[in-house]
């Protein structure tokens, strides 16, 4: 075989790619991954980890709120926010250098440069090699979109904001999905002054209504300014510094710093798709088959690029089975889509996982029967904060089958995934009924719904 002869060549080295690189390279076949920036994507670099690493101070700020409540004096320790970025930094350049010695000691190929399909199974990197493979791989994720309005350029979005070397002292964040939420609540708990801007009437319109209700009252407790049915018509520079949002009235409010979480797109552009035969759903995402082929024999995509579930374990999932498949005879290999759980890093975080009520009455009607829980977490109780936890069961048919399971509160990104294990298996309430609880904590409510 020559050098730019492969089995596979993978064109983006995030989440999914890297993932299906790994997974084909076990099997014996041999891989190239191009990636032009750093390796490990959006959630290694701009996402999922640094985000959680501010989501992990920002909590322990709230709790360090907490203390002269529970009898602790002396006043809460502050964040050097510089030297925190460097530790999450630091983490990070950890997983760089995990990714490296994988790749190494899998005989994998990095090109650090960007890749395009030439059609026939050729990809022409930008830096003038062709490349030849049996299979390519498409997954090149997504990035973050602005609203088309005058002075969208003075905001920034989800990848600036891990650029800060400063909290702003105030700010908006637009939009009312997952990062809006998440990035509004860790500037919140890290003390900039935090106002919503949210388009619709309310959070996370995907999620159940009674989480995302109960969700919004925790965060206007904890002090975020919701602004709903909000229409931001145009950003300008302050003569004084600073933006200023203009809403459909006219009036103005002046920021910081003003951040976009208005969506992302798949990243489609310059890839060479037309010219080899891909074609597109409608949403913009490469159109793929249940096992990830794309309308181009011999080219494969996974991840956000072919996704409308953008979440970084989906990626993995995906590209893990279709290497099970290509490359060691797994011919059903493929990832089921349904009942994948969801952590939103709110404060508390809400995960999802299954049908929402609204969701399982469209389907069911009245076969849907629900449980709840609100309570306050002792912790909250003891320090006599308001804040209260919701925990939600949505049961189908005389069996009382559990098709979905909405937890808001502490410790909820850690509770769901051994229920999303059960309710995978099709597990009914009295199976829950029938487990002992594990007193005192807030998982326990989950078996003690009535
Ligand atoms: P990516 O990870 O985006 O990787 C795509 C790669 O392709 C990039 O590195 C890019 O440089 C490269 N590329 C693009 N074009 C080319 C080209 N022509 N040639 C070569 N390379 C190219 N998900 C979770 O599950 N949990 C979370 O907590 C979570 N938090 C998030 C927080 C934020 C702020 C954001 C933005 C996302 C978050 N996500 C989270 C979503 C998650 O990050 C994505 O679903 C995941 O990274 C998708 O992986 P991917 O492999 O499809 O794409
Ligand atoms: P989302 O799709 O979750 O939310 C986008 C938000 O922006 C919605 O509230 C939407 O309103 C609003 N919006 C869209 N366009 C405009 C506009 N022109 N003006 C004002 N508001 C607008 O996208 P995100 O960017 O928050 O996140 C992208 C994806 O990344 C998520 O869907 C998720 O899959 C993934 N992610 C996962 C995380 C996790 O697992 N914890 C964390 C972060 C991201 P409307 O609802 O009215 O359309």
């Amino acid at each position: 075989m020559r050098m730019n002869e492969f089995d596979l060549v993978v064109i983006g080295g995030g989440s999914g790619g890297l993932a299906g690189a790994f997974r084909a390279a076990g099997h014996g076949a041999r891989v190239a991954v191009l990636e032009p920036g750093p390796l490990g994507g959006t959630c290694v670099n701009v996402g999922c980890v640094p985000k959680k690493a501010m989501w992990l101070a920002a909590g322990l700020a709230q709790k360090f709120q907490m203390g002269p409540a529970l009898g602790f004096s002396g006043g809460p320790p502050q964040l050097d926010w510089k030297e925190f970025i460097v530790n999450r930094q630091r983490y990070i350049s950890g997983i760089h250098a995990s990714y490296r010695k994988r790749l190494d000691e899998g005989g994998i190929m990095w090109m650090p440069c960007r890749g395009q399909l030439q059609g026939d199974g050729k990809v022409l990197t930008d830096t003038g090699n062709l490349l030849r493979a049996r299979h390519i791989l498409l997954a090149t994720g997504g990035y973050p979109t602005r609203p088309a309005i005058s002075g969208a350029e003075l905001a920034g979005t989800s990848d600036d904001f891990f650029n800060l070397c400063d909290p702003p002292a105030r700010v908006a964040v637009v939009g009312g999905g997952y990062i809006a939420v998440e990035l509004a609540g860790v500037l919140q708990a890290l003390g900039s002054h935090v106002d919503m801007l949210v388009r619709g009437a309310r959070l996370l319109k995907e999620f159940d209504d009674d989480l995302t209700d109960a969700l919004a009252e925790n965060s206007r407790q904890h002090g975020i300014h919701l602004h709903f049915d909000y229409s931001l018509q145009a950003l300008e520079k302050h003569p004084a510094g600073g933006v200023q949002t203009v809403d459909k009235q006219g009036q103005r409010q002046r920021y910081d710093q003003v951040l976009f979480a208005t969506g992302r797109q798949p990243n489609t552009h310059q890839l060479g798709l037309e010219a080899a035969g891909v074609t597109l759903t409608g949403s913009g995402h490469i159109q793929v088959n249940e096992y990830q082929d794309t309308s181009a024999g011999g080219i494969h995509a996974v991840g956000d690029v072919a996704s409308e579930l953008a979440l970084t374990p989906v990626a993995i999932g995906a590209a893990r089975r279709l290497m099970d498949r290509l490359f060691a005879g797994h011919a059903d290999a493929r990832l089921d889509y349904t009942n994948v759980a969801t952590v939103v890093f709110a404060h508390p975080p809400l995960g999802t996982v299954g049908l929402s009520e609204k969701q399982a009455r469209e389907r069911h009607g009245d076969q849907v029967k629900v449980f709840k829980a609100s309570f306050r977490p002792m912790l909250d109780a003891l320090a006599d904060s308001p804040q209260r936890s919701l925990f939600k069961l949505v049961c189908v048919g005389e069996e009382e089958t559990v098709v979905g399971l909405h937890l808001l509160g502490e410790a909820a990104d850690e509770i769901l995934q051994g229920f999303a294990v059960a309710i995978k298996k099709g597990i009914r309430r009295r199976d829950l009924e029938e487990t002992v609880a594990i007193h005192p904590t807030s998982a326990e409510e989950v078996v003690l719904l009535r």
